[in-house]
């Protein structure tokens, strides 16, 4: 839900998401929220705030009526998948549909809360702008917040977008190689080792000898050091988390 779905459109209609919209493993559409609102003379969506103070608010009747909408949609695509034998949702029709505002008043997103999300069948994102929405149509249909950093931003649009793209890599068959998504930074709680490809030497750098012996085990042990290295250096909070929890893994066998 946003009121710049071309901006939508423009960053996920292409790249590796662009390519996995075409061929129907994700499905993306960017939907107005100006078109449902009441007000069809200006398509207003906005307006002053009460308590006085700079800038506008969204209006909760457009979001609402577009939220309706949305999900009376994703209802019959459930219902049409279920009397196709089709449905990949184990949890039924009736499994409410998350909706996450992007906020900067949230917590930040993490891989975690990614690969949480990639878990469900549908996602609706609303996106905020000018000085965000009115609280009380986020009461109504809010099940998560989600920030991408303590920084504020004009619209939720660029943080959706990063959202999406997060999300969608690890739904099976859009990532080509799916060890790609697991051995990335985050997944076991650490950053990734430097990587190199051809040639073996550029700018009189040479790749790492361990690299090209062939020994995998060697280039497991080397990369696992290379990943504590670079997050006691880059992350520290990172680096301690991690150690602390191989400590406790460890006390407990
Ligand atoms: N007045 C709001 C505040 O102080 O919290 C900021 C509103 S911001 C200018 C407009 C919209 O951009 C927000 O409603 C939200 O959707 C989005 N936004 C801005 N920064 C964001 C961030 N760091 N993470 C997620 N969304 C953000």
């Amino acid at each position: 839900m946003t009121l710049f779905p071309e901006m939508i459109e423009a960053g996920i209609k292409c790249g590796i998401t662009g390519k996995a919209i075409n061929k129907g493993i994700i499905e993306l559409e960017a939907v107005n929220i100006r078109d449902y609102t009441n007000e069809r003379k200006h398509l207003k969506v906005d307006d002053y705030i009460y308590g006085g103070g700079a800038g506008l608010l969204m209006q909760a009747q457009p979001i609402w009526d577009c939220y309706l909408d949305i999900l009376k949609r994703i209802r019959k695509d459930r219902e049409r998948q279920a009397a196709n034998g089709l449905t990949a949702n184990s949890h039924g029709n009736g499994k409410p549909v998350r909706v996450i505002y992007m906020t900067p008043q949230a917590e930040v997103l993490t891989q975690s809360k990614v690969t949480e999300l990639a878990g469900e069948e549908e996602l609706i994102i609303l996106c905020g702008h000018y000085e965000g929405v009115d609280e009380r149509v986020l009461e109504e249909i809010v099940t998560d917040n989600i920030s991408i950093g303590d920084y504020v931003l004009t619209g939720g649009e660029l943080p959706a977008m990063v959202l999406i793209d997060a999300v969608s890599r690890f739904v099976p068959g859009v990532l080509h190689n799916s060890e790609s998504a697991e051995t990335d930074s985050f997944q076991n709680g650490l950053l990734e080792y430097p990587q190199y490809s051809r040639p073996e030497i550029w700018n009189g750098k040479r790749v790492p000898g361990v690299l090209l012996a062939g020994d995998h085990e060697k280039v497991d042990e080397w990369r696992l050091d290379q990943s504590l290295k670079r997050t006691r250096e880059r992350r520290p909070e990172l680096y301690e988390a991690y150690v602390e929890k191989h400590r406790e893994k460890r006390e407990e066998m």
